[in-house]
């Protein structure tokens, strides 16, 4: 379905949980997520359902599971193997539980894997995930991607000032030398952050200084993808800097059930207390119709967080 500014709303991103193994500076608070009942969380079955309905209303491309972490989510295999059949079904995760479930989430019928890392020093990644994280367990999980046919394998960075500003370029050559793409994050302004923000033109600098001046070549999903003078090629997602919401072709349901049609907020749909009030399944297919309709064409981020909707 297209929505009012004529985009085709074909991509639904959903959070399995909002519990994470990990603590990042710029995504959760070092105590932790606040508790959320236990029963105002989506059951698996509920999360099946509900990507089936969605579906059934907007014939969707991809569906991307996300989090939290999504590997924490117990039973996340089946559910796995529940939606892969309505649409390409793809992963951003930490990686670190990859290595003992890569090989059961591909025979699930998971096509790729988008993982994060922020640093390529053990002492920085532990500073920010705020966890005993090192490069070689990162590594691990990139491997066990690629064993595992979850590839092409994107990592993802969010750029910090005065954390891992220093470290893009030696990132972008260890991206080559793994035979996987790197991409930079504008760090976004969002609740529990602990961060502030670098913009695109200073990444591209940095980068640049260090491996030939970088050029613009192609746009691949929510990515601006440069190649440098020496023939490395990287990615940039910046949506703080704009961009991206004249192409925005997402929906994301949160773990709690709410189908948001903008990452930056607004009008939402409570689509578990439909389902769990039993709406019949022509009323929810009409409810995200309606909520399509009226998806914004730009927001400003900030005051949503981050592990609750899942990026
Ligand atoms: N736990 C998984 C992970 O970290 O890959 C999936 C959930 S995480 C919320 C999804 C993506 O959002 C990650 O790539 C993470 O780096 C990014 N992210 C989280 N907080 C962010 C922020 N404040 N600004 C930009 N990106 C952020
Ligand atoms: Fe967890 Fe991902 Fe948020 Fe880091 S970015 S705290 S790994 S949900």
């Amino acid at each position: 379905m297209n929505d009012s500014y004529g985009r085709r709303i074909d991509y639904l991103r959903v959070s399995v949980t909002d519990r994470c193994n990990l603590r990042c500076i710029y995504c959760m608070p070092e105590s932790g997520i606040p508790h959320i009942d236990h029963s105002s969380i989506l059951r698996l079955e509920e999360i099946q359902q509900l990507t089936g309905l969605i579906h059934h209303a907007l014939d969707l491309r991809k569906i991307r599971i996300t989090g939290g972490e999504p590997l924490v989510r117990r039973g996340i295999v089946s559910l796995v193997k529940g939606i892969s059949p309505l649409a390409e079904t793809v992963m951003t995760t930490n990686g670190i539980l990859l290595p003992e479930l890569a090989s059961d989430l591909h025979a699930a019928g998971l096509s790729r894997i988008n993982i994060s890392i922020d640093s390529l020093k053990d002492e920085v990644i532990r500073e920010v995930t705020r966890r005993n994280v090192t490069l070689s367990m990162v590594e691990k999980a990139i491997e066990a991607a690629k064993e595992n046919n979850l590839d092409p394998v994107k990592v993802n960075c969010v750029v910090l000032k005065g954390v891992n500003s220093g470290e893009l370029a030696a990132m972008v050559r260890w991206a080559q030398s793994m035979s996987i793409t790197m991409r930079f994050i504008e760090h976004m302004p969002m609740t529990g952050s602990m961060c502030s923000h670098i913009p695109r033109d200073e990444i591209l600098r940095e980068i640049s200084a260090d491996l030939g001046k970088a050029e613009f070549i192609v746009t691949e999903g929510t990515a601006d993808m440069y190649v440098t003078g020496s023939g490395t090629r990287f990615g940039i997602i910046a949506p703080v800097d704009g961009g991206m919401c004249a192409n925005c072709t997402r929906l994301r349901l949160t773990a709690e059930g709410e189908l948001l049609p903008c990452l930056a907020g607004g009008e939402s749909l409570n689509l578990r207390d439909m389902l769990r009030s039993g709406s019949k399944d022509g009323e929810i297919i009409k409810a995200v119709h309606d909520l399509v309709s009226k998806k914004p064409h730009h927001g400003a981020c900030g005051g949503v967080s981050m592990w609750r909707i899942g990026g």
